[in-house]
């Protein structure tokens, strides 16, 4: 039987609950432990996949084609265990699972209530499918207080008298702010934090403390004394420059140890493995060259609505020995101005995936210069489609060339595809279908072809991607874009679906229609960004 470790908030969000979630994790994994990580989301929203990147962050998609919360992607990246539609959930799918059970009349005739039948729900999906790992890690999204996490805190609760005792951790994380004017850290948020968290019938067995400068031991003591937890239990989270120096820094305050003393499991004499942990901060700290890369997209006001791809460039970097500077670029700003004012002095363009017309023109012009002038280009998802409507219209000189996302055209260069296969399955949609979850979603193979660069970069004739978009290039305009240079290089099994383009003749042009992102790992950096910084390196020596 798993141990149950739920990691919950306070004072305020974005405090970094993943993070120490994915670094726990990672910890265990040092001493020898197997671990899963899930999330419980309290929004009302069925999935994530549906909101606004700019409110949201990215929407991180599984192999089995979930569309969940972004923490799931640093539990991947963190603990290198796949997460699956099994690791988030969201008050939304726990109320529509219910709902539509009392409306087939399965609650024969009783009354559906929140406690037992939602917080029953919450706890099976807690403790479904943990028997194979010794730690379950489960985050509870948001902070302590807010009304519509409460099920979630009281199935928490419920939960540590019904499973075994020893069995069941609370660590809670808090904000410790230092006031400027006082010249002081406070802990009276932490306080309150707590008190509202026992109120609730919650007493942590651990407190993470965040804060952005080291905390004397004073503030720790009356911490410890007014919250009632040992003050070996007290951990400081200072902020650290790189998010892969959390876990050693989280067990250099003595995290791990005390997790395991909690649950009677330490052995002073065991000796954990930490090595690619001090290796991962040691390669972060001697790099050797440097590259600019700019990212030519719409959601950029908020760095988290591209985390996956902000992680996959660094490991790119990592592995390279290389430093990436990234330059986050409006598209809009491209729209009507030469793209030499914004991008002559740039190494590579990247244009990420996308939704929608705005901004679109400035992703276009940025394709067509970095075509022109030779910079290296990786367009992913709807960048790759933009870089077919690119070439479409340029190349192929087809004016009316777009995509059918921004309504009817004489040439649906990209189209919306209505059956596609998974498997041997056949999946269908058309344009009245929902919105949320109706996407090409999750891991889907395509065939390499002999002699192309993809080929070269994965060195396989398989692969397999995550994908997250609902149309596709239109394999109809094959021929015609093959006569200009344009290579498809990878396409789905059964012949229909283009999945990498390339160009030849120019050093580095690349699209995909998967998101490679979101199987980037810091110890196995996806093979797309190491060849992509790599072509940026070689473009920077050029100048
Ligand atoms: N909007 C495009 C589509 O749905 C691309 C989506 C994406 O970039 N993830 O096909």
């Amino acid at each position: 039987m798993a141990r149950f470790i739920f990691i919950t908030g306070g004072v305020v969000s974005s405090l970094g609950k993943g993070l120490s979630a994915a670094s726990l994790g990672a910890l265990l994994q040092s001493h020898g432990y197997t671990v899963k990580l899930r999330k419980l989301d309290p929004y009302l929203n069925v999935d994530p996949g549906t909101m606004n990147p700019i409110q949201h962050g990215e929407v991180f998609v599984t192999d089995d084609g979930a569309e969940t919360d972004l923490d799931l992607g640093h539990y991947e990246r963190f603990t290198d265990v796949s997460a699956s539609k099994f690791d988030n959930i969201t008050s939304g799918k726990i109320y529509q699972n219910i709902i539509s059970k009392e409306r087939k009349g399965d609650y024969l005739g009783g009354t559906v209530q929140v406690i037992p039948h939602v917080t029953d729900a919450i706890k099976d999906f807690i403790l479904n499918l943990t028997e194979d790992v010794d730690f379950l890690l489960c985050e509870i999204g948001g902070t302590v207080g807010d009304i519509e996490a409460l099920p979630f805190f009281e199935a928490i609760r419920q939960l540590r008298n019904e499973l075994e005792s020893n069995s069941c951790l609370f660590m809670h994380l808090t904000l410790l702010p230092f006031i400027a004017a006082a010249g002081e850290l406070k802990t009276k948020p932490t306080q309150h934090s707590v008190k509202e968290l026992t109120s609730i019938g919650i007493q942590p067995d651990i407190i993470i403390l965040r804060c952005d400068r080291d905390i004397p031991d004073d503030e720790r003591k009356k911490i410890s004394s007014f919250c009632n937890v040992p003050f070996s239990r007290i951990i400081p989270a200072v902020d650290v420059g790189n998010i892969y120096d959390v876990p050693m820094h989280l067990h250099n305050n003595g995290l791990d140890k005390e997790v395991l003393k909690i649950f009677n499991i330490y052995d002073d004499k065991s000796k954990p493995n930490f090595e690619k942990w001090d290796q991962i901060s040691l390669n972060s700290s001697s790099l050797e060259d440097t590259v600019n890369i700019t990212i030519v997209g719409k959601y950029i006001q908020l760095k988290d609505a591209y985390k996956s791809l902000d992680e996959a460039i660094y490991h790119g970097g990592l592995i390279n020995k290389v430093k990436v500077n990234v330059e986050w670029l409006d598209s809009e700003l491209l729209e009507n101005s030469d793209p030499i004012n914004y991008l002559n002095k740039t190494d590579a363009i990247l244009i990420p995936g996308g939704f929608g017309k705005r901004g679109s023109k400035g992703k276009i012009n940025a394709i067509r210069f970095a075509r022109e002038r030779k910079i290296p280009l990786l367009g992913i998802c709807f960048g790759m489609q933009m870089a077919i409507v690119e070439l479409s219209q340029n190349l192929l000189k087809l004016k009316q060339a777009n995509t059918t996302e921004f309504g009817d055209t004489s040439e649906p260069v990209v189209d919306l595809m209505t059956e596609w296969k998974k498997g041997q399955e056949i999946e269908k949609r058309d344009v009245n279908t929902n919105l949320g979850g109706t996407m090409r979603l999750g891991a889907y193979e395509a065939i390499l072809k002999k002699g192309t660069r993809a080929h070269k970069i994965y060195n396989k004739n398989i692969i397999s991607e995550r994908h997250r978009h609902r149309w596709e290039v239109n394999i109809k305009y094959k021929e015609q874009l093959e006569k200009v240079g344009v290579v498809f290089s990878g396409i789905s099994p059964d012949g229909k679906l283009p999945e990498i383009i390339e160009l030849e003749g120019h050093p580095w042009f690349v699209g995909v229609q998967f998101h490679p992102e979101l199987k980037s790992r810091p110890f196995h950096p996806h093979p797309i960004f190491i060849s992509y910084i790599l072509a940026a390196l070689e473009k920077s020596r050029l100048v």
